[in-house]
């Protein structure tokens, strides 16, 4: 079939199955017809396509897009049209790849399950009364309910493990520096990169691929020689030896996962993996650490919604300048609102050095024994989630309780090292179960090939 005609499909797809599911806060159909139409144009006159000619993906709601909103699933920025795209986008329409829609997120991708979004939560396709994880839920559902591809999404302390998980798709967050974050709108940006999702590692491979490696528009990326991250996928694991994050299994960890990781590890010895345990205690430390950090970056970098350089109108007449600000910045939701206020408090005077300078011990701390763990092995495992999904609205009025969730995830990000999420099972009540792999940093190559022999 034409690439129009797939496309075609495609969005009638995503029109049958919106109404269940709601994983975008907008479908492009006019855009992604039209470069269909010039990809087809292409192959008529023989011409060279792109590697990713005719993929539909998803993106995110907060990595910007020329011409279609940008939202970031809030309020503050709903009727927000980025001027540019961010690096990864223009890196995937130069491989003629078709951008589908922009997926739904939790506000500022603060939140663990979707639920925080201004246009309302999206749902677990393999049932839709419960949370698809967070905060790229959009991008997670998405793929999950065949809407696309592959899609995008940002993982600040697990955004894009744990929708993968949770609507069994797979999902990496690379190594801190791998990936642009030009025209990704920050979070926490010392932590964060965007992160490929797919319905198998091959694929994450090939979108990898593409949108990896420097960019002169964000330094914090590294000039490492460009790998081919899908070529020797299937050299399996013979030999290797995998470490077992003894913190990340048995107490607070669901049972059914429990015994899903026992599997996986059986599994990877069956291979020819060596499973080791390894204790890395700092990560007692973590939630604590990686909360504290986040929301004072978050505090710093939502500053700017003031209502000068984005915003919306409201009769501004006659405001004091202090009525003005309250006004404004109430649009925002209570855990964005909830993120800022700790941010701020953190980094108060007197209060900077009790919080945010521990914070960062635990964060050296945290790299210095996955330093020390690396010199044993060569990759670490545990359930990318302690538990299994649960229904929606069961823990939005406990923040407390839905951090906890974080608890696996947030190590990668507080460190920089780079993990995936593969589906691995599915529990007795049919909701899906995933496990994560770690790898030291800028070992992508590696981690790919272990997550193929995984999944
Ligand atoms: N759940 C975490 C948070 O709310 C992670 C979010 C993310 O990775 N963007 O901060």
């Amino acid at each position: 079939i034409s690439v129009e005609e797939f496309v075609a499909k495609t969005l009638d797809r995503i029109s049958q199955v919106e109404s269940k599911v709601h994983a975008f806060i907008s479908v492009d159909n006019t855009g992604a017809l039209a470069k269909a139409k010039e990809i087809d144009k292409k192959i008529k006159a023989k011409e060279k396509t792109g590697i990713l000619f005719g993929m539909p993906i998803a993106i995110k709601d907060n990595i910007c897009t020329a011409g279609l909103k940008t939202t970031c699933a809030s309020k503050i920025l709903e009727n927000f049209v980025s001027p540019y795209d961010a690096t990864v986008i223009s890196r995937l329409k130069s491989q003629d790849a078709i951008i589908i829609g922009k997926a739904n997120l939790d506000e500022f991708a603060m939140g663990s399950t979707t639920e925080h979004s201004y246009f309302g939560p999206s749902k677990n396709p393999w049932n839709t009364d419960y949370v698809p994880g967070g905060s790229s839920g959009g991008s997670g559902v998405a793929v999950s309910a065949k809407e696309c591809l592959a899609s995008l999404g940002s993982d600040t302390g697990g955004s894009v493990r744990s929708p993968a998980s949770f609507c069994s798709v797979v999902g990496l967050k690379p190594t801190y520096g791998l990936i642009s974050r030009y025209g990704l709108v920050s979070y926490s940006n010392s932590i964060e990169q965007v992160g490929p999702m797919a319905r198998t590692v091959e694929d994450i491979g090939l979108v990898l691929n593409i949108i990896s490696g420097h960019d002169p528009h964000d330094d914090t990326t590294v000039n490492n020689p460009p790998v081919d991250y899908v070529k020797d996928i299937k050299t399996g694991i013979s030999g290797k030896k995998i470490g077992i994050i003894s913190q990340m299994i048995g107490q607070g960890v669901d049972k059914q996962v429990e015994s899903a990781t026992k599997r996986a590890i059986s599994k990877l010895e069956s291979l020819g993996a060596q499973c080791i345990p390894i204790s890395l205690d700092a990560i007692q430390h973590s939630v604590a650490a990686y909360y504290t950090i986040a929301s004072a970056e978050a505090s710093s970098n939502l500053a700017r919604y003031d209502n000068l350089r984005y915003g919306f109108d409201f009769g501004t007449e006659g405001y004091e300048f202090k009525a003005y600000v309250a006004k404004v910045r109430s649009n925002f939701g209570p855990e964005v609102t909830r993120r800022m206020l700790l941010g701020a408090f953190v980094l108060s005077a007197g209060y900077y050095g009790k919080y945010y300078l521990k914070a960062q011990k635990v964060r050296a701390m945290i790299k210095s024994q996955l330093d020390h763990a690396f010199k044993q092995v060569d990759f670490l495992i545990s359930p990318t989630m302690p538990i299994l999904p649960f229904k929606i609205g069961e823990k939005i009025d406990d923040p407390l309780k839905m951090y906890l969730t974080d608890i696996n995830t947030i190590t990668a990000n507080l460190s920089g090292i780079p993990a995936i999420s593969v589906p691995f099972e599915i529990s007795t009540e049919g909701l899906p179960i995933g496990m994560q792999l770690f790898a030291n940093s800028f070992e992508e190559k590696k981690l790919l090939q272990a997550a193929y022999a995984l999944q």
